[in-house]
């Protein structure tokens, strides 16, 4: 398999290339596989539905077997899943697909652990370790952290703005030892993304240090995800009988989104073969997304702070991969868009407890606000001509630009798979207002809790940082 440029037609890349390079330097565009396979239907329709690991063999084997043998790919896999992404159907139509079993809590472990282990095994002869630097505005630094810890040959940096983050996500960040560290930048997120992306491109410091980066874009990061998607959809084809007496349901995945890089990977899923008719782009007020979906204008903004924080993007860097994907005509026959302020989150964390006594988290509550309105009218009041009124939340489209599947689901044959991308208690506090109470503390928080902080204090000035790296690394 070979990646091609999202921008310059004419690249043709090893997946080698495309993960340690990140994004093509000179284009500036983003890698995408030059095309995505099928899976075998015999694969697609076996009984019982095969292991969440068997998927992720499958899967990594059509995108990658030329460059990591199938029994290194499969001890890459084992050593990144000892959790799987289970499925809880919480009404007659609407399943939670679980994506906060790892150990941060959020679904970007799923990429981040797949990349570590990638990046380890490409960087298996090297003589000089790999120094990962990050900049974190919360999730991203502690699974990227966690992802790498104790793998050989690699170090990680996380540097986050001081007081800008929550406790959890900083304990989560600061407590790291051995091969990961993080520094407490005194300045905003932007100062910590410009120290990073200063070290990149410093000439003098790239001759002494390997250095890479590990953001979201990483290919790597985006092909694992797809795995979940395949697994619980067909895993709710295979049970929607018994659960619900619906055969052949029309599955439609709803997506809490920002970078919309979990988006593209439910992309990716359906193109090899998973069955999901549809899906529903749920977004806080950065909007960006659905705003496109509505009249083909993209507009990327200024980013706006919101309850559910780790989807606060104004200008979506994935976007540029979905439309290499489709174009606006496709593109708005499989995707719905829908945006939520933060009065109606906490609404929907509410009314999701009280209808089905499931605690949902504030980006996962926005999936299940998108989900519930499309199921009970939306969808067919944007077919009879009705349109969300201007700057207004809700599913947003007109008969015209209103998805396919929009008929198949009015009637009752069609099921939400809602993709919660955090665990509840990493934002207690929004929950509790919501429901007057905290979500009970998994274990793995609770432990990070009480380990000391390690963080370094650091200047926002890029000589100090460079003092330090020279210094430490
Ligand atoms: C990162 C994140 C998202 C957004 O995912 P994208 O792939 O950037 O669209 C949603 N929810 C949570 C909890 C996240 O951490």
């Amino acid at each position: 398999m070979r990646y091609r440029d999202t921008r310059n037609k004419d690249t043709r890349v090893t997946f080698e290339t495309a993960v340690m390079q990140g994004m093509d330097p000179e284009s500036g565009g983003l890698y995408i596989p030059e095309t995505i396979p099928k899976l075998p239907p015999s694969f697609l329709s076996k009984t019982p539905v095969p292991s969440f690991r068997d998927i992720a063999l499958e899967v990594s084997k059509m995108f990658i077997e030329e460059e990591i043998p199938a029994d290194e790919l499969m001890a890459i896999i084992a050593d990144c899943y000892p959790f799987t992404a289970p499925i809880t159907p919480i009404d007659p139509t609407t399943y939670i697909l679980e994506l906060f079993h790892g150990p941060t809590c959020a679904f970007k472990d799923f990429g981040a652990r797949f990349m570590a282990r990638v990046m380890a095994y490409f960087n298996r002869n090297e003589p000089d370790p790999l120094h990962i630097l990050v900049a974190t505005s919360g999730d991203t630094g502690s699974a990227v952290g966690s992802a790498f810890y104790g793998v050989p040959g690699i170090d990680v940096t996380i540097l986050y703005p001081r007081g800008k983050i929550s406790p959890l996500q900083e304990k989560q960040l600061s407590t790291f030892d051995g091969n990961v560290r993080s520094l407490c930048v005194s300045g905003t997120f932007d100062d910590c993304q410009k120290l990073v992306k200063t070290a990149f491109t410093d000439s003098s410091l790239r001759k002494k240090f390997r250095l890479s980066s590990a953001n979201s874009i990483n290919i790597a990061r985006l092909l694992p995800q797809s795995f979940y998607y395949i697994y619980g959809s067909l895993l709710i084809h295979d049970r929607c009988h018994f659960d619900n007496k619906i055969d052949c349901p029309s599955l439609i995945a709803i997506v809490p989104s920002g970078n919309f890089g979990n988006l593209t990977s439910g992309l990716i899923a359906r193109e090899m073969g998973a069955p999901i008719q549809g899906f529903i782009a749920a977004t806080n007020e950065n909007r960006t997304v659905p705003d496109w979906l509505n009249d083909g204008q993209y507009r990327a903004r200024p980013s706006v702070e919101t309850l559910s924080n780790a989807m606060d993007v104004g200008a979506p860097s994935n976007f540029e991969r979905i439309v290499a994907m489709y174009d606006l005509e496709s593109a708005q026959k499989l995707i719905a868009g829908y945006w939520l302020d933060d009065i109606g989150t906490i609404e929907s964390i509410r009314s999701c407890h009280d209808r089905t006594g499931y605690v949902i988290d504030p980006h996962g509550a926005i999936g299940w606000a998108a989900w519930d309105s499309a199921r009970s009218g939306a969808m067919a009041r944007l077919l009879a001509g009705e349109r969300t009124p201007e700057g207004k939340p809700g599913l947003q489209g007109s008969k015209k630009t209103a998805p396919q599947w929009a008929k198949k689901c009015i009637g009752k044959s069609c099921i939400g798979m809602i993709l919660e991308t955090a665990h509840p208690a990493k934002f207690g506090e929004t929950v509790n207002k919501a429901i007057s109470r905290e979500p009970t503390i998994p274990d793995r928080l609770a432990k990070v809790l009480n380990l000391p902080d390690r963080s370094e204090p650091m200047s926002a000035d890029y000589d100090d940082f460079k003092d330090w790296l020279e210094k430490t690394l």
